[in-house]
């Protein structure tokens, strides 16, 4: 049996890259499916044995993790965006279009949710002065996130973010802009990023979101790309483990005067007490706010 992992999806098949390098294209078996217990994504890992003269997914192999989003059309429940992914590559531009922190904080949440580890590229350095964007982004060095600042014009920082990706599974996250194909382009000529998008396209009348799509990168590893990433949020995080999502926060959670403080007013709160005295960001502690909102929120539609 071959082992590969999943691409993407093609029609009724799957694209699957194979442990010498090859892209083939396999079917999946109601009864596997069932086996699995687990709907198929893109990144998970398979078995591969040979039908006649093409190529059956045999055995969907246990995951490490997923990224998810909502099921589309109201239903409910989640959907696997991209399953093995090891670490999030978060991008944004230091200018054009000017970096927005919460919604920088916001995926950050979402890699910590997923239980996958985030990297931080603020990308255009060469538009602004380098010192003031260390500055803007020194809060999340000291919280733990590995930061890169890149320029694809000057070419700045693509060789040290290319050995980051090597031999891992990372998804690209960010707005639109930030110039996120550029920097694949720049560290691997002839990587189109926007390949999945296209192909996906031709699956005509058919009025669906475009799914993931996993890159081989040239030294090992795979880039995903994910469209519709606005939509893989928070969904099924429970209120009360946004605060372990993040890591400044983790070190006081322990000495709130109540087990299930969500740290807005309830009394003997060290989290509030930190925010205080300087501890934690107020910024990081707006963006935990407003996420806090959106949870709820979240959690009062599932129970409607
Ligand atoms: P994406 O939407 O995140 O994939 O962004 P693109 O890669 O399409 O880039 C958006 C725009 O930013 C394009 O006009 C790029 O030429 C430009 N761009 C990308 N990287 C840089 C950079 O490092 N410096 C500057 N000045 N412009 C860049
Ligand atoms: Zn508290």
């Amino acid at each position: 049996m071959l082992r590969g992992v999943v691409l993407r999806k093609a029609g009724g098949a799957w694209h699957v890259h194979v442990e010498n390098g090859t892209v083939v294209s396999a079917v999946l078996r109601g009864r596997v499916k069932h086996a699995a217990g687990i709907k198929l994504a893109v990144g998970d890992e398979v078995l591969l044995r040979t039908e006649g003269s093409s190529w059956a997914i045999a055995e969907i192999l246990p995951r490490r993790s997923q990224l998810v989003r909502r099921a589309p059309g109201g239903a409910r429940g989640v959907r696997v965006v991209v399953a093995n992914v090891d670490q999030a590559l978060v991008v944004f531009a230091a200018a054009l279009p000017d970096p927005n922190l919460r919604m920088l904080d916001r995926f950050l949440v979402v890699a910590e949710a997923s239980g996958v580890a985030a990297r931080i590229v603020v990308n255009k350095i060469d538009v602004v002065d380098p010192e003031d964007v260390r500055q803007q982004f020194a809060l999340y060095e000291a919280i733990g996130y590995p930061l890169h600042f890149t320029s694809c014009r000057l070419g700045i920082g693509l060789d040290e973010l290319r050995r980051a990706l090597e031999g891992r599974t990372s998804a690209l996250m960010g707005p639109s802009g930030v110039g996120k194909s550029s920097l694949m382009n720049a560290m691997y000529p002839g990587l189109d990023l926007r390949v999945g998008e296209v192909s996906a396209s031709l699956g005509k009348g058919r009025h669906t979101t475009v799914g993931a799509y996993l890159h081989p990168l040239p030294g090992g590893g795979y880039v995903a790309d994910t469209p519709g990433l606005r939509e893989i949020g928070l969904w099924g995080l429970p209120p009360t483990a946004l605060d372990t999502c993040f890591p400044e926060m983790r070190p006081h959670l322990d000495r709130c005067r109540f087990p299930d403080c969500r740290h807005t007013t309830e009394p003997g709160c060290a989290v509030r007490e930190a925010v205080g005295s300087g501890a934690i960001a107020i910024a990081r502690y707006e963006s935990y706010r407003k996420l806090l909102d959106e949870v709820l929120a979240a959690e009062r539609e599932k129970y409607d």
